[in-house]
């Protein structure tokens, strides 16, 4: 069986770009391995952290330097391969791979440097969140980054990126300073505040979509190293109770306070009592980064809520708040999520939520409303294309399964229904970043919204032939 679809895909890639002469002209300019079906790595380098992703890329190019991803991208444009870039593999829609296109996997790269006195971090196009996150507190700083650590910074980046250090310093890309990128006619640029403007606009927030990135400079802040954070949890049954309290709590809480709630079962997890391993929870996931003598009083609504099921917030370094979620989401499982943005939480929405909790048929689903309203409020919705300025909740429905769970075929059916019970409350606007591959146009349209003619006018300026369209794609 698997000697077949061997077979099936190294003939497809040698078909590709007809041919052998071509794939040894490509390799003789490019330093690193240019993988087809049948290489040593190539099925590593195609496996993607949704296991629901069947996409087979003709070449897997890894290369060592920013003028071989220039030859790489130049060879697939030239023979009308579409170029997706692999960071960290991490993206639901599987955007890293492109059915008979070119990966060009980044994953190697993951040096980072950290310049204490100006506060900034250079980081690699490879560097999961971990990396940048250890690196930088070793100084004590940090950058808004998202809470798993092997998730890629750069698709978290090119897309906005959210974090519990949102609610403080604003969407990742509001402390984007520069990037080094190949563009689609194989140049080499820089892109920052003072240097094509444009670029660097649509780069913070679309980034995906104008070339390949090959290095990030992010400003950092002073940032713990030691945070109070950690879960907290209650049962289902007190949701009435807990929804309007995460509610509360949300409306006056500092913005050092960052808290995710979360409706799920609870795992089977050494730190869940036994009896309650697989019951309906609401759980909270914080981070409160700010001065540690204020932590308590900004925790106090939650502790009076009483009588958890299990309390585990606790002093504990950054670092380990940032990736203790980590096996929650576990790589190789189906995956399939649809959120949206809030702007508040009103009573009919809780109840709608609470309803959904009760009902979820998925066991490893997790309902999640992500409070991230603060600094990214501040500026205009025309701060880089990222926009969805009047954001301050996120709200999702995380659907993940094993491969071959009783009933999953019924699962994203039953995801894309609660969507649309709380798709009323909705902004207007979504992540990118969170999008599953069968979102349409509009999806796309909606998370840009008012910023997409410009930035359609930038993709034509750059990728006129629509080289990256392996993304969320906005065509030029
Ligand atoms: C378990 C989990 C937790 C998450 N948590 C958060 C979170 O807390 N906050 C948050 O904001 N997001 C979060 N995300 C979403 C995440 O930001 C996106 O999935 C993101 O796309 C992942 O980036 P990646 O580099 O791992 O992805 P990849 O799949 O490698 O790439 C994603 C896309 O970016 C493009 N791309 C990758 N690298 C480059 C590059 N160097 N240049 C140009 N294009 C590139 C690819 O072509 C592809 O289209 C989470 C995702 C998962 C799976």
């Amino acid at each position: 069986m698997t000697q077949n679809i061997d077979r099936e895909r190294e003939a497809q890639a040698v078909a590709l770009p007809s041919a052998r002469g071509a794939l040894d002209d490509l390799r003789s300019r490019v330093r690193g391995p240019v993988l087809v079906a049948c290489d040593p790595g190539f099925d590593e380098a195609t496996r993607l952290w949704n296991g629901a992703v069947d996409k087979a890329p003709a070449i897997v190019v890894q290369p060592v330097g920013a003028d071989d991803v220039a030859h790489a991208v130049v060879f697939a444009r030239d023979h009308g391969l579409a170029v997706a870039v692999r960071g960290g593999g991490h993206n639901v829609a599987g955007t890293a791979l492109a059915d008979g296109g070119m990966t060009i996997d980044l994953g190697a790269w993951r040096d980072v440097v950290v310049d204490p006195a100006a506060r900034t971090v250079t980081a690699q196009a490879g560097c999961r969140l971990g990396d940048v996150d250890r690196a930088a507190q070793e100084h004590g700083l940090a950058t808004p980054l998202g809470f798993f650590s092997e998730v890629g910074l750069a698709g978290l980046t090119l897309g906005g990126g959210l974090g519990y250090l949102t609610r403080r310093f604003g969407w990742t890309v509001d402390n984007l300073l520069e990037v080094e990128i190949v563009t689609a006619d194989g140049r080499v640029l820089h892109a920052g505040a003072d240097e094509r403007p444009d670029l660097f606009w649509a780069m913070r927030g679309a980034g995906a979509n104008l070339g390949v990135v090959t290095s990030f400079t992010l400003r950092v802040h002073p940032v713990g190293p030691t945070v109070l954070g950690g879960l907290i949890a209650w049962p289902f049954e007190r949701a009435a109770e807990i929804l309007p309290a995460y509610r509360e709590l949300t409306a006056t809480a500092p913005r050092e306070l960052a808290v995710w709630m979360n409706l799920l079962r609870a795992p089977a997890a050494p730190f869940v009592p036994e009896a309650w391993q697989g019951e309906r929870i609401c759980a909270m996931a914080v981070c409160y980064s700010g001065d540690l003598r204020r932590a308590e009083d900004a925790l106090a609504p939650l502790r009076a809520l009483g009588a958890p099921v299990f309390d585990l917030l606790h002093e504990q370094p950054y670092v380990q708040v940032q990736s203790y979620l980590d096996a929650t989401e576990p790589k190789g499982r189906h995956y399939y999520w649809k959120t949206e943005y809030l702007a508040g939480l009103d009573d009919e929405l809780l109840s709608t939520w609470r309803d959904l909790g009760a009902q979820c048929p998925i066991p490893d689903a997790q309902l999640g409303l992500l409070h991230i309203g603060g600094a990214l409020n501040d500026r205009a919705g025309d701060d880089g294309v990222v926009g969805n300025r009047d954001a301050r909740y996120v709200i999702g429905v995380i659907g993940g399964w094993e491969p071959h769970a009783p009933g999953c075929e019924g699962f994203p059916g039953w995801v894309r229904a609660a969507w649309e019970r709380i798709r009323p409350f909705s902004t207007g606007g979504n992540y990118i970043n969170f999008q599953s591959a069968d979102e349409s146009e509009d999806r796309i349209a909606a998370s840009y919204g008012a910023n997409l003619g410009r930035l359609r006018a930038i993709k034509r300026e750059y990728d006129p032939g629509n080289v990256f369209r392996s993304n969320r794609n906005v065509t030029p």
